[in-house]
């Protein structure tokens, strides 16, 4: 795959380099001018090629986190600059989002993704890749094979999140396991884990993003009236384990309609509404609550390079960035599939 590697710099009259980017401030969306990142040694400067807009940019864009900046957290890029590893430059990257302090316990032990004064590009304290230039700690840093296309690279982030319930659960081809709720993450975690178990359950209310992944080998249950969401339970029996992705509140209290006594719920939403719960209901069933969030980045990897999920029909939609408005407006319409913007 041939990429251009144009420059996009422009010289401020200060000399400094001026690059265009997206920024979010009391929830409006700003396309600005602004200095482009400066990398120290053990850090990569990155040129985004593509990337998606997520459910958390929606999130963080509703005051999530007190976000304010550049949101983009899901991207594949070319390396401008390596200063620790100048053979990465014009290699093609994609990049774990959790920049850890490197000195503490989860840091030592490969959890930077838990280190209490972490950031994360594009979420918490750490520019995101809806610029033409985002840095990013080297050690964050993989490469891409030429076999991924920049639209499917686009997904190694949400599709590391999906498997990492393989790597948190046990799961077998005998267990009985429901996905509730078909968004884009619920979709990636049932083209995801069927590999795992071929029998996985997708239960969702839209039609059309069920069948995607009818096209996939994925069984599914279309709740064709929100009044069945309490029977639930009665009409698909239970299950050993149940995956809540619906991204709403009320998705755990639905989710336990369907587990089995002795059985796991998997959560996936991160609502900035508080979920309520009758948790004797977890205490009499005795049910395992696991919550999930970051993945494997050199498993999504694989899981592209050898086609085991085609994310491609996940797409809605590829913008320019000059668009975003226009992006993130398709992005936040009910039911949008994933928004890709081009740079
Ligand atoms: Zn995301
Ligand atoms: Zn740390």
């Amino acid at each position: 795959m041939k990429h251009s590697n144009k420059s996009l710099l422009v010289l401020n009259p200060g000399g400094e380099q001026i690059m265009r980017a997206v920024s979010f401030r009391d929830k409006t969306v700003f396309l600005v001018d602004k200095p482009r990142p400066e990398v120290a040694a053990d850090q990569v400067l990155l040129q985004p090629l593509m990337a998606g807009v997520c459910n958390t940019d929606v999130e963080l864009f509703m005051g999530y986190y007190q976000f304010e900046g550049t949101p983009g957290h899901e991207f594949v890029s070319l390396v401008e600059k390596a200063p620790g590893d100048p053979q990465l430059v014009g290699k093609r990257v994609v990049c774990e989002i959790n920049c850890g302090c490197g000195q503490c316990s989860w840091c030592k032990t490969g959890n930077q993704h838990h280190c209490p004064t972490r950031k994360v590009i594009g979420i918490k304290d750490w520019d995101g890749a809806f610029a033409e230039y985002v840095k990013a700690p080297l050690a964050n840093v993989h490469l891409v094979d030429e076999a991924i296309s920049d639209e499917a690279a686009v997904f190694v982030e949400p599709l590391a999140a999906a498997l990492k319930i393989s790597q948190q659960i046990h799961i077998n081809s005998a267990s009985r396991i429901a996905i509730l709720g078909d968004g884009k993450l619920g979709l990636l975690i049932a083209l995801a884990l069927r590999h795992y178990n071929p029998g996985i359950l997708l239960v969702g209310k839209h039609r059309q993003k069920l069948n995607l992944a009818v096209e996939q080998g994925v069984s599914t249950f279309h709740i064709e009236s929100p009044d069945l969401l309490p029977d639930l339970g009665k009409i698909l029996g239970s299950f050993d384990i149940v995956i809540e992705a619906t991204g709403k509140e009320d998705g755990i209290d639905h989710g336990l309609n369907l587990v089995k006594p002795g059985g796991a719920i998997v959560l996936k939403t991160t609502s900035h509404s508080p979920s309520v719960i009758q948790l004797s209901r977890v205490v009499v069933g005795e049910i395992s609550v696991v919550g999930s969030r970051c993945g494997d980045f050199g498993l999504a990897l694989a899981f592209l390079q050898n086609k085991w999920v085609n994310v491609l029909p996940l797409i809605e939609a590829v913008y320019e960035l000059d668009d975003f408005r226009k992006a993130f407006d398709h992005a936040r319409q009910p039911g949008a599939k994933k928004i890709l913007v081009r740079f």
